[in-house]
């Protein structure tokens, strides 16, 4: 390559880009999954694309709440745009509180920021509770943003297997591998992704619930543990949070509770950006120094967040007569969701595919030996999803009912 008028050509000798950044890849595996998908379908092919993380409808639409296009369309232009404080608008944080708590005693013990959705929220976790280089602990099946926020923030990722041999949460596996990485680094980060696991589509049950509990609970002697509740999926699990928060917020005196908290499928807002990081602490001076970090944090990196978005989704939290308008109508795309979930079962099981328990949510896993060339298989035949370390990533959430039994046939196929 020749250097433009005589300057040596600085590139052929050296990058700009500091070392641990020269190789990053940039495209997101999954988009550019998507992006193939949706080229082939704009050629004419009928593909199944079960790549993307969105609820469409049967049409391929993607699905919306009226209740929530109606608050976004009702805020003044004035709101929309302010600036909005650093640390969010108290009342979407007082909204987020209840959400999650309701009357519970928790939500007068917690230090909150909103965020640009649950990965905001997930980033905010890594910078402020390990220490750079340090490395978080995550179940063996993980959404890959994951790595990215962690090498992002330059610390690492560590995983515990997340299965037993008898398809339940390994339970004993996490255990161990907690105590490993406080011994090794004297303090740990958990990220836990429960109800409708991405990519497994598994919920951890009471039981299983109760048994990190109590992992947790032995190893927080050890150096301070801190557990994010990934909760994106919440309001799509067969069972109510309750059963998550009965079982975790009883060592929030001991371990540090958080929860990702994110509009994005809660409200079918991908685009909105709106989401909060919740830090559960009773102990006051603790309480501020952690709401000081996380408004710092904000502050460092995107400052504040959509304000119309914020005060959009607050005003639905805040009202329960438009809140109950929007649980309304998610409850018909629950609904939808479901048919397609039990479709997939009663298909799947006949077909003999091999994938963890499945009662709802966006994606299921198919346990595959070469995930990789099952993929491509499948690509060929039309159908389109994303390749896993040992399985296939299948997300119903975009899939129509009628495309379910073409889908299984394929998946049959490459298993
Ligand atoms: N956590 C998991 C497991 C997810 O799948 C997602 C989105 O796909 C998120 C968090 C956060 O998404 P967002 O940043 O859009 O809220």
């Amino acid at each position: 390559m020749t250097a433009a008028r005589g300057l040596p050509n600085v590139a052929e000798a050296m990058s700009f880009l500091i070392p641990s950044r020269t190789l990053r890849p940039a495209d997101d595996p999954i988009f550019a999954l998507n992006a193939e998908a949706k080229a082939r379908e704009k050629a004419g092919e009928h593909v199944v694309n079960a790549t993307v993380g969105s609820l469409l409808d049967d049409d391929g639409k993607l699905a919306t709440l009226e209740g929530v296009n109606e608050a976004l369309r009702d805020l003044p232009p004035q709101v929309v745009a302010g600036y909005a404080p650093i640390a969010g608008s108290p009342d979407f944080l007082r909204g987020v509180a209840l959400d999650l708590f309701g009357d519970r005693p928790e939500a007068k013990m917690v230090a909150s920021v909103a965020t640009p959705g649950g990965t905001g929220a997930l980033r905010h976790a890594i910078a402020n509770f390990l220490e750079p280089g340090q490395a978080l602990l995550t179940s063996s099946f993980y959404w890959g943003p994951y790595k990215t926020l962690a090498d992002e923030s330059d610390r690492g990722l560590e995983t515990f297997p997340m299965f037993t041999g008898s398809g339940g949460l390994d339970t004993d596996g996490f255990h161990a591998e907690l105590d490993r990485l406080v011994k090794k680094q004297g303090r740990a980060l958990v990220l836990l992704n429960s109800p409708c696991h991405n990519p497994s589509g598994y919920s951890f049950d009471d039981a299983e619930w109760k048994r990190l509990r109590a992992a947790i609970e032995d190893i927080s002697a050890k150096g301070p543990v801190t557990v994010c509740l990934d909760i994106a999926y919440a309001k799509f699990g067969a069972q109510p949070l309750d059963v998550m928060l009965d079982a975790m917020l009883p060592i929030a005196n001991k371990a540090l509770v958080l929860f990702a908290w994110s509009a994005s499928k809660a409200f079918l807002e991908y685009g909105l950006r709106v989401g909060a990081l919740v830090a559960v602490q009773p102990e006051e001076e603790e309480r501020r120094r952690i709401q000081n970090a996380l408004v710092y944090s904000c502050r460092g990196t995107w400052s504040n967040v959509n304000a119309g978005g914020m005060a959009a989704i607050a005003n639905i939290l805040l009202d329960s007569t438009r809140r109950a308008r929007v649980d309304r109508e998610r409850a018909g795309l629950i609904e939808l969701l479901g048919r397609r979930v039990a479709k997939f079962n009663e298909l799947a099981a006949k077909a003999g595919l091999t994938y963890p328990r499945y009662d709802g949510g966006f994606f299921t896993t198919v346990f595959v030996k070469d995930a990789r060339d099952a993929a491509e298989r499948l690509k060929a035949d039309g159908i389109f999803v994303v390749p896993q370390p040992g399985a296939l990533r299948v997300a119903l959430c975009s899939v129509a009912e009628r495309d379910i039994p073409r889908l299984v046939e394929g998946l049959a196929k490459v298993a």
